[in-house]
């Protein structure tokens, strides 16, 4: 049994925190509102009243809060991780954030005593509850075989894919592949609606074809439904599409598809529609086709 603390209980964080309570360790979470700590406390977590209260005896610390101002808001600082864990615990950062970032991070925590992975995940909702995330890790090879229990608790593809900052990276092309995915089944099923082609059988055909994907999965019906609840919000694929498409322009890579589909995210979150499920971008397909009032 593992001391864990877990920073951040929102849509991922109490999922990930209540199955590493089911795995057997001692969890201890921390969140800004109150509410969600109570839901982990219920599920047999302990509850703290401060990042440094959460994190003093913890052999692993986990982050999973949504952005780069966030992770660094919790690590820093008299209360933050970096100036009250324990000498030699790993730091687990599952948020996605900058990859920049990710590395200066790291090396803060370094010099604080502490033995950093970044550590973002794929899978969404569904993947933290059933403890099948993708996890793409950066770090030392040393720390990563060290954090195994942990990431076997939450996720089933876990993979060490270089030093710090390299998970983000990953992470980074994953939201691009995402993104575009969503893009383009919308534009599909706008389309076969036009026709008035029975949709469902339409993507079940689809599904089982070169077309299927795990997108077209979780998330063809949520567009055939119009429903679009959280899952993962807008306003967090618009900050992984604004960190792609600048980490693209300074490696002088050019990814046009990628461009255009964070200006159509953009623009959903310009809005008001930042709370909305990234299926939702699907919103905007149909609008730009007149076919929203359907
Ligand atoms: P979320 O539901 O918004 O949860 C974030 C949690 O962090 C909330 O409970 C929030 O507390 C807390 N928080 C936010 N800002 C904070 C701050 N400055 N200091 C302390 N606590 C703070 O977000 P999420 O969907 O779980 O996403 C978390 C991360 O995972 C993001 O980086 C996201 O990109 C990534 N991710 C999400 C998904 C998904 O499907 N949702 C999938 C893969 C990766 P409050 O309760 O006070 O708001």
């Amino acid at each position: 049994m593992t001391n864990v603390a877990v920073i951040g209980l929102g849509i991922m964080g109490l999922p990930m925190a209540k199955n590493l309570v089911k795995a057997g360790h001692q969890v201890t979470g921390y969140n800004r509102s109150q509410e969600k700590v109570d839901k982990l406390v219920a599920e047999g977590g302990k509850g703290a009243a401060s990042v440094a209260e959460a994190v003093k005896d913890a052999d692993v610390v986990i982050t999973m809060v949504p952005d780069s101002p966030d992770v660094e808001a919790v690590v820093t600082g008299d209360d933050g991780v970096f100036a009250n864990a324990r000498e030699g615990a790993l730091w687990i950062d599952f948020s996605t954030i900058r990859p920049d970032v990710a590395v200066q991070l790291a090396e803060s925590a370094r010099k604080a005593g502490l033995k950093p992975l970044d550590a973002p995940v794929s899978g969404g909702e569904a993947g933290a509850i059933d403890g099948v995330l993708s996890i793409m890790v950066g770090g030392e090879a040393a720390d990563f075989d060290s954090a195994s229990e942990v990431f076997d608790a939450v996720g089933k593809t876990i993979v060490h894919v270089g030093p710090a900052g390299s998970g983000q990276t990953v992470k980074a092309a994953n939201q691009l592949i995402v993104a575009a995915n969503i893009q383009a089944l919308s534009e599909a099923v706008v389309f076969l609606e036009a026709y008035g082609v029975d949709t469902a059988a339409a993507l079940k055909v689809l599904g089982g074809g070169l077309a299927g994907s795990k997108v077209l999965d979780q998330k063809g019906q949520k567009m055939l439904d119009r429903s679009f609840e959280p899952g993962f919000r807008l306003k967090l694929h618009h900050k992984d599409l604004n960190i792609v498409t600048s980490a693209a322009r300074e490696a002088g890579v050019t990814i046009p598809l990628g461009a255009v589909v964070a200006q159509l995210v953009g623009s959903m979150v310009n809005q008001g529609d930042g709370d909305l499920d990234h299926s939702g971008l699907f919103k905007l397909v149909e609008q730009l086709s007149g076919r929203d009032n359907d």
